[in-house]
């Protein structure tokens, strides 16, 4: 396994639509392997390809406490099929947006349907923070982040943030 580089905001990358994957095989599941242990690493809860540098319909997520053994979910080719009128307020972050969080409105529960780390199929309902991440890492596929719900100024500081803290990061590199 290998951790791989994150892409950050305002990288053109992160706006690409990912493509869907067209058979699920150890090609595959050696990058979603990679894509979980470089989300441990940041840490985070969430990582789609498309933040990896690989524009595929790729996610994985590892909803665990820290008191609780890991749990990781992969996701191939994710669709939602339905989601309830209700939405709730959420904190969200984002490791392609780091350090800066703020509350974006998603419905709380919604039905998806996927293909999991063997290739099977799988429908089923998420909610609560299950359904706030996936929502939030399906956005990544279409070239959505969080940060397009808030305020063109909120944006605007948001990416300046990100772009400061990696040239300081440059800096002390050099
Ligand atoms: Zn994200």
């Amino acid at each position: 396994m290998a951790i791989l580089d994150i892409l950050t905001v305002p990288d053109p990358r992160l706006k690409q639509v990912s493509k869907p994957v067209e058979k699920v095989d150890d090609e595959v599941r050696a990058l979603m392997d990679d894509m979980l242990e470089t989300m441990y690493n940041a840490p985070g809860i969430g990582l789609a390809a498309v933040q990896v540098g690989e524009p595929l319909r790729i996610i994985v997520m590892d909803l665990a406490k820290e008191d609780e053994a890991p749990a990781p979910r992969y996701f191939i080719n994710p669709e939602i099929l339905e989601t309830v009128a209700e939405e709730l307020p959420y904190e969200e972050g984002c490791l392609s947006v780091p350090d800066v969080f703020d509350e974006v409105e998603r419905p709380i529960r919604c039905r998806l349907k996927y293909l999991d780390y063997e290739g099977n199929p799988v429908e089923e309902w998420a909610e609560d923070m299950y359904a706030v991440c996936i929502q939030h890492e399906m956005d990544h596929l279409e070239g959505t982040l969080f940060i397009d719900y808030l305020s063109r100024l909120k944006r605007q500081r948001a990416v300046a943030k990100v772009k400061k803290a990696q040239r300081l990061k440059t800096e002390d590199a050099a």
